[in-house]
C-alpha cells in the first residue's frame, strides 16, 4: 500500500490530524510536549483506494530530537519509505526545531506537503500565509481540532498518490 507518513516535533498536531484523517480515534493524542510513543499506523480510505497512514509520533520527540542519532535513523527510515510526506507545523510557533526537520526534509520536497496546523480562525490564517516563504511548493491550512482545511488536505495526498497519465520511463 502507499504509504502516507506524518512527521513533525512534538505538540504540532500529529495525532490529532491522524486522528481527524481517519475519522475515529484510535491515536492517543497528548497535550503535554514531548511524550513518547510509538509509531502509529492504520489503513486508510481515500478516495477509491487504500494507503496507509502513518503518525511518526515519538520518534521524533525528546530531548535530543531528530538529531540523536538512533532518532533520525528511524524517523529517517519512515520518511525514505514515504510516497507522501505531510510535514506538519504549529501556526502559532516556529522553533528552531522546525527548521531542522524543514532542512533534513528538504531533499524530500517533491513528496513533501507542508501542513500548517492549529489555524483555528481568520486571524491565524493570515499569520499561516508566512509559511509560504519556507521553499515549499504545497502549503494547506489545517484546524485538526476543528476540522478545517481538512478536505483540501486529503484532496492534495490523493493528487500526490495518482500516477500521471503516460508518465513514468
Ligand atoms: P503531537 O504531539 O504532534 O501528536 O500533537 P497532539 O495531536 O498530541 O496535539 C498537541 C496539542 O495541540 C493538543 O492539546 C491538541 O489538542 C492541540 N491541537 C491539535 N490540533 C490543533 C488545532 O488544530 N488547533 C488547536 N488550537 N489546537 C490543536
Amino acid at each position: 500500500l502507499p504509504r502516507v507518513v506524518i512527521v513533525g516535533r512534538p505538540n504540532v498536531g500529529k495525532s490529532t490530524l491522524f486522528n481527524r484523517l481517519i475519522g475515529r480515534r484510535k491515536a492517543i493524542t497528548h497535550p503535554r510536549p514531548g511524550v513518547t510513543r510509538d509509531a502509529v499506523e492504520e489503513t486508510w480510505e481515500l478516495g477509491g483506494g487504500r494507503v496507509l497512514l502513518v503518525d511518526t509520533g515519538g520518534i521524533t520527540s525528546e530531548r535530543g530530537g531528530i538529531f540523536e542519532p538512533l532518532v533520525r535513523e528511524r524517523a529517517l527510515r519512515e520518511v525514505d519509505r514515504a510516497d507522501v510526506l505531510l510535514l506538519v507545523l504549529d501556526v502559532t510557533e516556529l522553533v528552531p526545531e522546525d527548521e531542522e526537520l524543514l532542512e533534513l526534509l528538504r531533499p524530500y520536497k517533491e513528496r513533501l506537503i507542508l501542513v500548517v496546523n492549529k489555524v483555528d480562525n481568520e486571524a491565524r490564517e493570515e499569520m499561516a500565509w508566512n509559511f509560504f516563504s519556507l521553499g515549499f511548493d504545497t502549503v494547506c491550512f489545517t484546524s485538526a481540532e476543528h476540522g478545517r482545511g481538512i478536505d483540501e488536505l486529503e484532496q492534495e495526498i490523493e493528487r500526490r498518490l495518482v500516477v500521471p497519465e503516460g508518465g513514468g520511463d
